[in-house]
């Protein structure tokens, strides 16, 4: 395949925009090469600068679940931009996206729009801390939740990608307040409630990890972390940033039976215009500003684009809730054929899957945590992503990244795929 104009636009970028990029992951450092130009997409299909078609199984990280250019989400995109595209007041159009969403989603009675998963995490951490008057809190290695300064400690994904897991600029200040825990590893959050009793505010993960590839939870785990928040006073946020609206109508939260006090959205709630949000029952929600003291707000909060494409994407969801199952079975079969090629070349691995997401880690060990996921072979995993990205399979450009599966892609793109992998097979060693 060839980069030409990928490179040449890459280089120009390079010039005015640091690194290329306006999100580090896209620069390809973790797997080298050009970071490839998309031009236009469509269903499952990316077709890039140099007129290559790529199968994405990355849907924009996540929110594109439908596929590219969704005909319902574009058109009602269109038809609101005509309208004019912010005002800075209140439109209807936002309390209907409000009313779905928490008629979707198990436990909330409100919800508050902002414009990414960071501003959402950032504000529900707020919120936690407003509410119980306390200052720390507990977050996992390996769970990303957006960069904001409390969570860009041991954040997975983008910022291990880059080695340096604590960011410079965090201050020590900050840092403090931000106690680690080991995902699956209830004792790592009690000794942690236990040194710092009455002073944690939140503990927030995400219920089915996506930025340390997918890590699914513990039944005893997830259980065990729901009682002891409960015992202890201290609120327990569910990131759904990634699993909210994907695993299913009711996120996480459903999937796995568990009430969290406080769930975050972003990705699919957008339907690839940037809208975040957080969520509680009206106990906790009623501390928000204007309401209450905790004060948060957004000048593009809500606007009538955004709020049209989300409320596109999620009746779209709401009213074919069969996508989950068809998604699930996709993801699935797609997961068994690269199972069986990978067996039959003798390749060492882990498949971690769940509903639509899934990830592969080059190791003998069970991945479970951030410890057991950093021993993925790296330099295996590189050739992986580019043998495919070579026969036109554009996979997560970093090993610490789930595949998000859009219900665009046919069982053909799926054989397509498996294809590709079992003819680089043999060059992987
Ligand atoms: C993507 C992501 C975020 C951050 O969302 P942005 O819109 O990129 O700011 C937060 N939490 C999780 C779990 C995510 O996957």
């Amino acid at each position: 395949m060839i980069y030409k104009r990928s490179s040449a636009l890459f280089e120009e970028a390079q010039q005015y925009i640091p690194g290329g990029v306006n999100s580090p992951v896209r620069a390809f450092k973790a797997v080298g090469g050009t970071p490839i130009f998309v031009k236009e997409a469509k269903g499952a299909y990316l077709y890039d600068e140099d007129g290559n078609r790529l199968i994405d199984y990355i849907a924009s990280w996540g929110p594109l679940i439908l596929g590219h250019a969704h005909e319902p989400v574009i058109n009602a995109v269109i038809e609101k931009a005509k309208k004019g595209t912010s005002f800075g007041m209140p439109t209807e159009i936002e309390t209907q996206l409000a009313k779905l969403a928490v008629s979707m989603v198990p436990n909330i009675d409100k919800i508050r729009f902002v414009n990414s998963g960071t501003e959402a995490c950032m504000s529900a951490i707020r919120l936690a801390r407003g509410y119980t008057g306390k200052d720390k809190i507990i977050k996992f290695a390996g769970c990303y939740h957006g960069h904001s300064d409390s969570f860009l400690i041991q954040a997975g994904s983008g910022a291990v990608t880059f080695g340096s897991p604590n960011s410079p600029g965090v201050t020590q200040g900050t840092a403090k307040d931000t106690l680690l825990a080991e995902y699956n590893d209830l004792e790592s959050v009690k000794a942690l409630t236990t040194a710092n009793k009455g002073e944690i505010a939140a503990v927030i993960i995400e219920p089915v990890a996506g930025n340390m590839g997918c890590i699914i939870p513990s039944d005893s785990f997830i259980k065990g972390l729901r009682e002891l928040c409960t015992q202890e006073g201290i609120l327990l946020i569910f990131d759904e940033v990634m699993t909210g609206f994907r695993l299913g109508k009711g996120g996480a939260q459903e999937v796995l039976g568990i009430d969290a006090d406080i769930v975050t959205f972003g990705k699919v709630i957008g339907g690839g215009l940037p809208v975040g949000a957080f969520a509680a029952r009206n106990e906790i929600m009623a501390y928000l500003a204007p309401e209450g003291p905790v004060y948060q707000a957004g000048t593009l909060s809500g606007n009538p684009l955004a709020m049209s494409a989300g409320l596109a994407m999620l009746t779209q969801l709401n009213e074919h809730p069969e996508v989950f199952q068809s998604l699930a079975e996709k993801t699935e079969y797609l997961a068994k054929g690269i199972e069986k090629v990978l067996d039959t070349h003798g390749v060492v691995y882990q498949m971690n899957r769940l509903g639509s997401m899934m990830s592969v880690h080059f190791t003998d060990e069970p991945v479970v945590d951030f410890k057991t996921s950093v021993k993925g072979n790296n330099d295996f995993f590189k050739k992986y992503f580019h043998g495919m990205l070579n026969h036109g399979v554009y996979l997560p450009p970093s090993a610490f990244e789930s595949y998000f599966l859009n219900d665009a892609l046919s069982y053909e793109d799926l054989d397509a795929t498996i294809l590709a992998l079992d003819t680089i097979a043999p060059t992987l060693k």
